[in-house]
């Protein structure tokens, strides 16, 4: 799949669920309206979707949600789709999860095929975890990493960076991943969806965090690049990698190398526009996939140039109205 730009779509986020155990401050409001259940595409035709992506040529696949291992029974999907790892089809299949539920799905994960997963996590003070994420059990969180980390998962932890609240710790989450082997990756906030939060009093540039680690640090640039917006460095004195994503900047649009489908089957371009692809009228009109793939390539060239958010004060809505728990990360 080749879009009108010339850049190669390889990679598919898959929005699960739109449901969550968490309702964290940037994420959600606390009293969310979720899809009605009948809306949500089963997880057979959710495979059927994947694994049409997957013929056209996607190598890598993530799971996101919402919080993708509350949706029931999600591992017959998983299961499903790892069989393309064992043919060789696709490269990488990997999810981005709060960890909540990870400790009793780990090993099966891993028997699956998973080798790789991260987990979002914006503080170590379990007092400000419950606060961020309204409802969430930060020991829970803890006893998953452990347990995928002795299933054999190799984990990169994702972090919100917010102003005032994780600010001052963020070097302590550094030594706390690189100490336990872990990457560690910090993301700008992004204006998705109504929070009930003010998102210019959470926003933190990551170009301050940055210069404020480098008091402390030696970071030195790499070149490592995965097609989408995490700048990446090194770090002398622990020996690991820290990411940046910075979305709110275009450095990144010109190499974007994936689309997103939510659990609906809308097919969104881009994270940062509302223009998407209905594909689950094309899933259902037949039983072979011609129309599916149809519909595929219609979308891919409608992928747009690059996004438009925009995060100040004048611009108080959110620049996309739907949370980014309908696309997913
Ligand atoms: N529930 C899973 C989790 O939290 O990892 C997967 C879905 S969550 C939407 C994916 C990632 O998006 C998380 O790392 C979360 O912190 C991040 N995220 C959610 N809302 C965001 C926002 N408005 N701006 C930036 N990142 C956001
Ligand atoms: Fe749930 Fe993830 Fe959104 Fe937090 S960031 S509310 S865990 S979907």
């Amino acid at each position: 799949m080749v879009d009108p730009f010339g850049r190669h779509v390889s990679y598919l986020r898959v929005s699960v669920t739109d449901r969550c155990d968490f309702r964290c401050t940037y994420c959600m409001a606390e009293n969310m309206t979720f899809l009605p259940k009948k809306d949500l595409l089963t997880l057979e035709e959710l495979n059927r979707l994947c694994s049409a992506f997957i013929a056209k040529g996607v190598r890598k696949l993530r799971l996101t949600g919402g919080e993708p291992l509350v949706r029931k029974n999600i591992m017959f999907l998983i299961r499903e789709l790892g069989r393309h790892l064992e043919t060789g089809a696709l490269d990488e299949l990997t999810l981005t999860t709060n960890g909540s539920q990870l400790a009793r799905h780990a090993e099966e994960l891993y028997d699956c095929g998973v080798r790789r997963i991260n987990v979002s996590l914006d503080t170590l003070d379990p007092e400000k975890f419950r606060a961020i994420t309204r409802w969430g059990d930060f020991s829970k969180v803890m006893e998953g990493i452990e347990a995928a980390q002795k299933a054999g998962l190799k984990i990169k932890l994702n972090a919100v960076a917010l102003k005032d609240f994780n600010e001052h710790e963020i070097p302590d989450m550094l030594r706390f991943a690189h100490e336990r082997d872990m990457e560690l990756t910090l993301i700008e906030t992004m204006p998705l969806g109504e929070t009930g939060e003010d998102r210019t009093e959470q926003y933190l540039p990551l170009s301050k965090v940055r210069s404020d680690l480098e008091r402390q640090f030696t970071l030195t640039d790499i070149a490592k690049r995965t097609g989408g917006p995490a700048r990446y460095v090194s770090i002398a004195e622990t020996g690991g990698t820290l990411g940046f994503i910075t979305p709110l900047t275009h450095n990144f649009c010109e190499s974007c190398n994936r689309v997103r489908l939510t659990c609906t089957g809308t097919l969104y371009m881009c994270l940062g526009q509302e223009d998407a692809a209905d594909l689950r009228a094309p899933l259902r009109a037949s039983e072979d996939d011609a129309l599916l793939f149809q519909a595929i390539d219609e979308a891919i060239t409608r992928k747009p140039k690059g996004h438009d958010f925009i995060i100040d004060r004048d611009h108080r809505r959110p620049a996309v109205s739907r949370h980014m728990s309908v696309t997913g990360g």
